[in-house]
């Protein structure tokens, strides 16, 4: 019998025009000759693992296509993804589904195909505004094209967009964030996500670190670029619902919500990540690999080593810490058959007279000051 149960879609878009140089996703330049068979194997993947889940748990109530670079796809191989989802799932108008774009891949009509075939909510993927930092990040878009796309977006009838900024760039300014942040509320989308950015392993920019040749702004400035996102974004009707996301009232993504609350997901596609029954899956991540195993039917999903049950509560106690809602008594209390406080009460105890953490009847988040030392509290609810 089939078991209602809130679940979320994921699909992976493994394409970009050229990598940029921050960027440690798993996503591939150069690879346009996979796509046609990319798309094909995609939607085998979708028809099965997605008549598998519907027959368990009903229809997902979000379906999110991220990358790599969706908005990449030439419009007809997105037509096709999106009547393949069409066919197992039909339509609710009351789902979320959110596709990933680069501003310097989208155009009227391939925009429109997606808001025809379902698509409510657009991310787009701007970084800043500066085409000098734009280039000198590896970017394949300029600010005005940023401008061009929400133009695009709102003709093509989308109420719900979402905009990513990064600060802490090479060579940026306190005044050159600024900018940006007025230029972001000016397009007045409904969602913000915001990060600082890091230098992650295998990325170009880790490489130019090691020889000595990036130009990273120093700590203090990162700092007041962070406390200046932090009162700017609020101040002009954004408010923080998580460390890195900003939303207008009742534009909060749904979608990452679920990660951040233990809500189970399907991942299709290469290097797609599953989260189901508590078991946690993934996809080869090569993308010939990955047509291969659909193609020939050995299969492209490996579940993940077991977690333990203390990793499974750090993780958790950390996806919900993000949020501003935090972690919520009952929920953990249900998923581990014990009070919070049986296993943190130490940390919260330490937190609270940090003033880094708050607590009351529903459950522990962390203040306006514990977000911006989150991997201090982290720390504390390691086990
Ligand atoms: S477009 Fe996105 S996924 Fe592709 S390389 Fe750049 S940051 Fe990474």
């Amino acid at each position: 019998m089939m078991r209602k149960q809130q679940w979320g879609l994921y699909i992976h878009i493994p394409f970009c025009r050229q990598k940029c140089f921050y960027c440690d996703f798993p996503s591939f330049a150069g690879r346009e000759r996979y796509e046609a068979d990319y798309t094909d194997a995609l939607c085998r993947e979708l028809a099965v693992q997605g008549v598998l889940y519907r027959e368990k748990w009903g229809s997902p109530r979000t379906i999110y296509m991220g990358g790599g670079t969706p908005s990449l796809l030439p419009t007809g191989l997105l037509e096709k993804i999106l009547q393949a989802i069409a066919d197992v799932f039909g339509d609710a108008a009351d789902r979320e589904f959110t596709v990933e774009c680069n501003p310097g891949t989208v155009d009227a009509a391939k925009l429109r195909a997606l808001r025809a075939g379902g698509v409510n909510r657009l991310s787009f993927g701007v970084q800043t505004f500066d085409d000098t930092l734009l280039k000198k990040i590896g970017r394949i878009h300029t600010g005005a094209q940023a401008r061009e796309a929400m133009a695009l977006a709102r003709a093509a009838g989308f109420q719900n967009v979402s905009m990513d900024l990064i600060y802490g760039l090479p060579g940026e300014s306190l005044a050159d964030l600024e900018r940006d942040l007025e230029a972001m509320v000016a397009l007045e989308p409904e969602h913000i996500s915001i990060y600082g950015l890091q230098l992650e392993e295998g990325t170009a920019f880790a490489k130019m670190q090691e020889m000595g040749r990036l130009a990273l702004p120093d700590e203090d400035t990162v700092e007041r670029m962070y406390d200046t996102m932090t009162a700017f974004l609020p101040a002009h009707g954004y408010a923080r619902y998580e460390i890195s996301n900003f939303a207008k009232p009742g534009f909060e993504s749904c979608h990452n919500l679920s990660y951040w609350q233990d809500v189970s997901y399907l991942g299709v596609g290469a290097a797609a990540h599953s989260y189901l029954e508590g078991q946690r899956y993934e996809n080869v991540r090569e993308i010939p690999a990955y047509i291969e195993g659909i193609r020939t039917g050995k299969g492209v999903r490996r579940q993940e080593e077991a977690m333990t049950r203390e990793i499974a509560m750090e993780e958790f106690a950390f996806l919900a810490l993000r949020t501003a809602c935090g972690i919520d008594r009952a929920r953990f209390e249900r998923r581990f058959g014990m009070p919070l406080e049986a296993v943190y009460a130490g940390a919260i105890a330490k937190l609270k007279r940090q003033g880094l953490l708050e607590a009351d009847e529903a459950g522990v988040h962390l203040t306006p000051l514990g977000m911006k030392y989150g991997n201090m509290a982290f720390e504390e609810f390691l086990l």
